[in-house]
């Protein structure tokens, strides 16, 4: 059975939705967490400790152990103040799960840049934040588990939701990097893009879909990727009893001999080269150069041989 017995979690934006339920359910399973929650609307106006506080009163009154936070994911200055608070009370920081979000939905066209920016400071940075404010502790323990909350919006796109979907898919970018920093101190990093009927869905599901959609039903998946034996870079979707990995692939392509370099000679092989059935993913960004470097590399000596010929 996966325990988190000794172990301390920081669940951020777990006053309701999915971060309540992973706090619960770690909490059942014995670790300490800080519900950390500022407290705010859907669209991140206002503030108030009440909900973190029910949380922490509801994981307590089950027997569990937890403290709340009230800070704002984009200040890092809180963000360091909650972090300092933790280890002062107790001790330790093994896993976070970056969590807390705001909507501000509007077409592109009609958005403006603060609310781009509004999203992009608690989405982004906030996670951004929290995972500076926790790296040293856990490259020096040797041992993190971290969780990023993607989303579909971000990995598929969606209608009306520019700055969500850029922040979400910008996360992405930063569990994919920190995966390898953190991979010689066993800190391991993924994301998740969960569905779930929570306050930030209400009205865009089907009550109907919204019954099946419980938060409860993405939070194994969170579980097994801040476990002791969780993989790391993965992207796990979860919701009403799935669970899914999303993968980037990179299709084989071709390669273009120098007098092919051009638009009309890439329109003409462009099924070739985005043929699903070649696609791969790459370890790494330098697996990407290598490939080139060496079949470029390839193709010059094949066409020196021949010259000799
Ligand atoms: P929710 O609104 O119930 O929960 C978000 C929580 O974050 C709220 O309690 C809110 O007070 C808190 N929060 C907001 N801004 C904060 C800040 N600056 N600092 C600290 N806390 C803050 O919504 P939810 O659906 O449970 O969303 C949780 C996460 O899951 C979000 O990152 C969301 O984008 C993501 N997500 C949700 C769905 C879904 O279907 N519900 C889908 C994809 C991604």
């Amino acid at each position: 059975m996966i325990r988190f017995d000794d172990r301390v979690a920081i669940v951020t934006g777990a006053g309701s939705g999915l971060g309540r339920s992973h706090a619960l359910a770690l909490a059942a399973r014995g670790a300490k967490v800080v519900v950390n929650d500022l407290g705010g609307s859907v669209a991140g106006v206002g503030q108030s400790s009440e909900a973190a506080q029910r949380v922490v009163a509801e994981i307590e009154a089950a027997g569990g152990t937890a403290m709340a936070d009230g800070a704002n994911v984009a200040d890092f200055a809180a963000v360091q103040a909650m972090v300092a608070r933790t280890l002062e009370t107790y001790g330790r920081i093994d896993i976070l799960i970056n969590n807390a979000g705001i909507l501000r939905d509007k077409t592109f066209a009609k958005m403006e840049l603060a609310d781009f920016r509004a999203v992009i400071d608690v989405h982004l940075m906030g996670g951004v934040h929290c995972t500076k404010a926790v790296w040293d502790h856990m490259r020096e323990r040797n041992y993190g588990r971290i969780v990023f909350t993607s989303s579909a919006s971000g990995l598929y796109g969606n209608f009306g939701q520019a700055n969500y979907g850029a922040a979400k898919m910008a996360l992405v970018g930063l569990m994919n990097v920190l995966r390898d920093e953190g991979r010689k101190h066993d800190i391991r990093v993924n994301a998740l893009a969960p569905v779930a009927a929570t306050r930030m869905t209400q009205g865009i599901l089907p009550p109907a879909a919204a019954e099946l959609l419980k938060p409860e039903e993405v939070t194994p998946g969170v579980l097994f990727l801040v476990s002791d034996d969780a993989p790391t870079g993965t992207i796990l979707g979860a919701g009403a009893g799935s669970f899914a990995v999303t993968k980037i692939l990179e299709t084989e392509g071709g390669y273009f001999a120098p007098d092919e370099r051009n638009p009309e000679a890439i329109a003409a092989r462009f099924a070739e080269l985005s043929d699903p059935a070649t696609a791969r993913p790459m370890a790494s960004a330098s697996e990407q150069t290598l490939r080139y470097a060496q079949r470029a590399m390839t193709a010059a000596a094949q066409s020196a041989k021949q010259k000799k010929i």
